[in-house]
């Protein structure tokens, strides 16, 4: 498990965002338990990924590097990863919530043009009002999760993993990181 690939791949574009970093969407979900203090602050965590380690692990499960002298197990994870999971987290909640604020706003417009301008039945009030909040809804669940939610993702983890880069540069130097 020590000789995989060396270097740390380029951020590549923004269409069909792939993280060069896999790791840290691994790691995502637990920095943001972290950052919700569900989990314990301290501990020992992975001086290279920064992954909670067991007290007996001598490898990190997460980005596989040893915990000897090059990369020695910290205390806690530095605040400024943390930032970096946090942009990710907010970054794709404000796409998914503002993606599904346009699903109602939609709604709206259909309920309004069908309660002003609808024909017979289709402008009846109670139909309107069933679709304001059936298709608000229904609008809301397609364009919140799922279209919001795939932009949200690719440029949170777009700001994640640059933020990510910066960190590594400062820290580790433009020299490649040993594993
Ligand atoms: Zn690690």
């Amino acid at each position: 498990m020590t000789d995989g690939p060396k270097r740390e791949p380029e951020i590549r574009g923004v269409a069909g965002y792939e993280s060069p970093y896999p790791y840290l969407d691994r790691l995502q979900e637990k920095m943001e338990e972290r950052l919700e203090h569900k989990v314990p602050a301290g501990g020992r965590f992975c001086g290279y990924c920064y992954a909670r380690l067991r007290a007996d692990d001598v490898q990190c499960a997460i980005c596989e590097r040893g915990t000897g002298s090059e990369w020695e197990p910290v205390a806690e994870v530095p605040q400024e990863v943390l930032r970096a999971y946090l942009a990710k987290q907010k970054t794709e909640a404000r796409w998914v919530y503002g993606s599904a604020f346009v699903g109602l706003i939609i709604a709206s417009v259909l309920f309004v043009v069908m309660v002003t301008s609808g024909p017979g039945l289709l402008g009846h009030p109670a139909l309107a009002f069933a679709v304001l909040i059936g298709g608000g809804y229904l609008l809301a669940q397609l364009t919140g999760p799922l279209i919001g939610g795939q932009f949200g993702y690719r440029r949170g983890a777009r700001k994640r993993d640059e933020m990510w880069a910066r960190w590594l540069a400062a820290r580790d130097g433009s020299g490649e990181p040993p594993r």
